[in-house]
This record gives structure tokens, sequence and C-alpha cells, in this order.
């Protein structure tokens, strides 16, 4: 069922460009649609290739001319306090918008306003503790490394998180001193725009930062490709990630890339069960597992295989799924009709694959893109469903039998971005996260996230890390700078020249080449010289 409000209940949104609150130049708009009621919530406006090219040259200006790239650490630090204040202060009412126009819990939304705040006030501290380096050389020289910002930078993000995804890039961006303009995803660009609206009442300069809503394939494509932009950081899937890739290798622009997952969840036969069946849980069905860090693979050791199979699936059938604003529901819907659809498709797959569906495997009835928390136990590693980021509430159980097996069973995707194991045994815990080829792992937990840690993937999962000090070095540059204490020449090239009374004079001082003083034109003198 689709039920559309009346044009009077439907808000506006304008998009950020160059300081000024606009439409897209051809007025074209499209709707913005809450994924649990299929109400449509705002229109915004669809911009294009031209809105684009306004957006990067004003980016451009700010960041060659404007005030921002100029001030000091310690001033754009101040700033970003205030964007950390200004969150924390309107996190109910953004959390409501994140939930309504993507679909997650409230008290998730929740969680996300309050981590972006952090991310803020971290890169705050972060920038003035950052300092550059000085170097002991050879030679009477001074060597120093000072760090300076990429540029114009970009951030194209996903749906699945759009506050949190934009403070990971925003905050490292301005605190490093670059301008940034940011692309949110096409389904849930609302937020994207209030922290727009966050910039603009702190007084941040124009074109600093501006927020431009419309296609991917249309406006994302555009920063990716134009020389004009720096740096792009993208998170989203493995495909548009390695096209944005080729886009930006046009011109060797600086591309940080965080994309897709399969992890594995690592439960050993000696683990704390209760512990490992909410880690479990949580693990596939936070976000109704549109979490690109979800433990979508379930691998379980066979002693406790049965068991745990039994209390898993007792557990997944009593999650309450229904609105994000009816706070005692524990999952949200998916994000839209496509989403719904691809995670139908996937659970077809896997049963004509020969998983066995022990929970699950439908829809919701009535208005919403609702999926049940769905749950496929005897899979085999190979199968499609296994091996394929689902980006639903499915999740995929493994038996194992030996640590090397685990090992070798997790390791065995296209993917590296996250891991967990559970076991009380401190040793084992620490070989198997090692021999894990993940960017992210947790022992006896799922999902916790740190902004103070580097996030990001190994594989296919992505290039660079976001978060953490390794996050701020990715906006930034290093510049070697050698300085010779002497006033020495270097001295290499003397056969042209002697010593006369301790004086350094040409050989040739008639001069081989120099200007004809009567016509004013260059002249080479002397032609037989050499
Ligand atoms: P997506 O790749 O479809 O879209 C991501 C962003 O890219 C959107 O803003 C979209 O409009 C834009 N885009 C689409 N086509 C483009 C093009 N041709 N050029 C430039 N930009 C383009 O991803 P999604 O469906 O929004 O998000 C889900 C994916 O994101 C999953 O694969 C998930 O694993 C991944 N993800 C990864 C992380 C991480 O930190 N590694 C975090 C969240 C989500």
């Amino acid at each position: 069922m689709t039920a559309v409000a009346t044009a009077t209940s439907v808000k506006h949104y304008s998009m950020f460009i160059d300081g000024e609150w606009v439409d897209a130049d051809d007025r074209v708009t499209y709707e913005i649609v809450d994924p649990a009621t299929e109400e449509v919530v705002a229109t915004v406006p669809r911009g294009g290739r031209s809105d684009a090219e306004r957006a990067v040259r004003a980016a451009r200006e700010a960041f060659d001319k404007g005030p921002w790239p100029r001030t000091t650490a310690v001033e754009r630090a101040a700033v970003l306090r205030k964007v950390a204040d200004k969150i924390r202060e309107r996190a109910e009412e953004l959390a409501v918008l994140e939930t309504r126009q993507m679909g997650k819990t409230l008290a998730d939304s929740l969680v996300d306003m309050n981590d972006a705040a952090h991310t803020f006030d971290y890169y705050a501290g972060l920038a003035v503790e950052q300092h550059g380096q000085t170097l002991e050389v050879p030679g009477d020289s001074l060597s120093m490394v000072v760090r300076e910002p990429v540029g114009v930078t970009a951030g194209i993000t996903p749906w699945n998180f759009p506050v949190l995804m934009a403070a990971w890039k925003l905050a490292p961006s301005l605190a490093a001193g670059n301008v940034m303009i940011l692309k949110p995803a096409s389904v849930s660009p609302l937020t994207s725009l209030e922290m727009a609206r966050i910039f603009d009442d702190v007084g941040l300069p124009r074109g600093v930062v501006q927020v431009i809503t419309g296609p991917g394939g249309e406006v994302g494509d555009y920063l990716a490709s134009s020389p004009d932009v720096d740096m792009v950081a993208f998170t989203g899937s493995v495909e548009v990630g390695k096209h944005i890739m080729r886009q930006g290798a046009e011109n060797v622009k600086k591309v940080g890339l965080e994309l897709g997952g399969k992890s594995p969840n690592i439960v050993f036969a000696d683990a704390d069960f209760e512990a490992a069946i909410d880690g479990a849980l949580i693990g596939i069905f936070a976000g109704s597992g549109e979490v690109c860090s979800a433990g979508s693979r379930l691998l379980v050791q066979r002693p406790i295989y049965d068991r745990f199979v039994g209390e898993l699936v007792s557990r997944a059938l009593a999650i309450k799924v229904g609105p994000g604003l009816d706070e005692s529901n524990e999952m949200g819907p998916l994000v839209s009709r496509q989403q719904l659809e691809t995670v139908e498709r996937y659970v077809k797959i896997g049963v004509a694959e020969g998983a066995k569906l022990a929970t699950g495997g439908h829809r919701l009835e009535g208005p919403g893109f609702f999926y049940e928390p769905t749950i496929f136990v005897d899979v085999d590693n190979s199968m499609a469903v296994a091996q394929e980021e689902i980006f639903g509430p499915v999740l995929v159980v493994i038996p194992f039998d030996s640590e090397e097996q685990a090992i070798s069973i997790a390791n065995d995707t296209i993917y590296g971005l996250a891991g967990a194991v559970w076991t009380k045994d401190v040793t084992k815990a620490m070989r198997v996260v090692k021999a894990l080829r993940a960017g992210i792992t947790w022992v006896n937990t799922y999902h916790p996230t740190y902004s103070e840690a580097p996030w990001g993937g190994y594989k296919q999962s992505g290039v660079g890390r976001e978060l953490g000090t390794f996050g701020l070095d990715e906006y930034q540059e290093v510049k070697q700078i050698n300085i010779d204490l002497t006033d020495r020449p270097l001295g290499v090239y003397q056969h042209g020249k002697e010593k006369t009374d301790g004086k350094v004079v040409s050989l040739h001082e008639r001069r081989p080449f120099g200007r004809d003083e009567v016509k004013g034109a260059w002249v080479r003198f002397c032609q037989n010289c050499n």
C-alpha cells in the first residue's frame, strides 16, 4: 500500500550550496518516503550536474582564497565543538527525522546522534594536538614535515547511517582545514541537510560545507570525476566504490573507500553461551542487518551447534518488528522497497542452494518495508548467501570443528571489514583475531565502535581508514621542508669557475650569452665557446 501525504503536510527542503539554500537549477524535486508507513516525509531538490558544478566552483574558491584553510587549529577546533553542541541540543529532533527517513529504531538513531557529536568533539581535540615533525638529518640542514589540508574534499555517504557517516567525514576533513561537499544517499538526505543548517548556524564561511542532494550516478559521479575535487571519501557498496576509484584515477585524486562486508562471528564451544547468543543477535539484527560490519556469517563450533541454533531461533522469533518511532519495537523496516526486494531475492537463492531456513523468510503484511528476522542453518560457506552481502536481517549459520577450520572459513571471502570471536580462552581469542584478515575485530562482543579507533576494511572492504588519528591523516598532505643552514653553494658544477683572490669569477668574462645593450635582445656573443 502506498499512502501519499497531502501537499500541506509535506515539508520541502533546499540544498546548501555556496552559503545559500537553493533548489536544483532545473527546479526538479523528488519525494522522501518513510519506510515504516510509505508516506511521503518531504521533498528535496533533485540536484544535477550544473548544481554540482556550482558547488565545486564555490568549494574551490573557499579553499583557494577563503579564510577557513588559513585558520589556526585552535580556531577550527572551536567551530567543531560548537557543531558537537548543536547536534546534542537537537539530538531528539534529528533522531526522529533519521528514523522517519530510513527506518532504524529511535534508540539507534539517538545513539548515532550522540556518536556524531562525539566525533566532532574528538577531532576538535585532535586538530590541536596533532603536530608536524622535525627530523635529524646529516649536514648543516634542518628538515621538517608539515601537515597541510588536501583541498576540496567530497563526502559521498550511504543511507544506513546518514548523520554518523557524514560526521565521520566532515569532522576530520574540517579539522584538517579542508572544505567539503557532502552528497548524501538519495533516499535519506534530510538529516544531512539539517547538518548543513548547523554549519550555517555556527557561522562557517561560505563554501566550506555544502550539501547537495540528487542521484549518485549524476551528482556523485561528477564529484568523483571533477579535476577540481582533490579527494573523495566514499562509503557505500563495493560496486559503486570500484566505479569511484576508476573515476578518481583519471586525475589521480585521493580516494577513501569504506565498502561492504560479510563478517564472520565465530562462537567457540567454551564461550559464555548467553553472551554469545546475545552477540549473535545484535551482530545481525541491529539496524535490520543494514550495517556494513554486520556479523552476517555465524560460525558455531560443533559441540554446541544444535543447542546454540535452537536458542538463537527462539530468540529471533521473539524480536519485535515494527515502526522505529514506537519505542517498544526492536527492529525497524528496511530502507526501501528496492532493499526489501533484494532481501527477498537472496532468501529465494538460499532456499534454492539448499540452505535450511530455520526461521523468517517473509515480508510482513501491511504498509512499510518490514522483513522477518531470518536465519539459515547448515550453510556451506561457498553458497551465495554466505559469500554475498545481503544487507538485511538474514543470518547464515555455519558449523565448524577446529580453530584452523574456523579461521579458514572466516577468511574465505572477498571482504575483510570486521569479525568477532567468542571464547573464554584468551590465547585462543588472540590467535584467532590476529589471523582474521579484517580491519575491525571484537572479542566477546559485537559492534561497539569508537571515534578513537580506526575504521576500515581489508581486501574488497575498502581502502584507507576513517576515525582515530589514522582518519585525520587521510585528509592531510604531508610536506617536507629542507633548509640549508650554511649559505654555501652546493658546488657540483665547478668546471666553469676558478678561484681568483678567494673570489669565484666566470672563465668567460666576455660572457657567452647576454642581452645586447643597444638592441635589448638576448644574444650569444661567443659562437665557439663551450
Ligand atoms: P551505494 O553504493 O548504492 O550508495 C552509496 C552512495 O553512493 C550514495 O550516496 C549514492 O547516491 C552514491 N552513488 C551511487 N552511484 C554513484 C556513482 N555512480 N557515482 C558516485 N556516487 C554514487 O550504497 P548504499 O546502498 O547507500 O549503502 C549500502 C552499502 O554501503 C553497503 O554495501 C554497506 O556495506 C556499505 N557501507 C559501508 C560502511 C563502511 O564503513 N565500510 C558503512 C556503511 C555502509
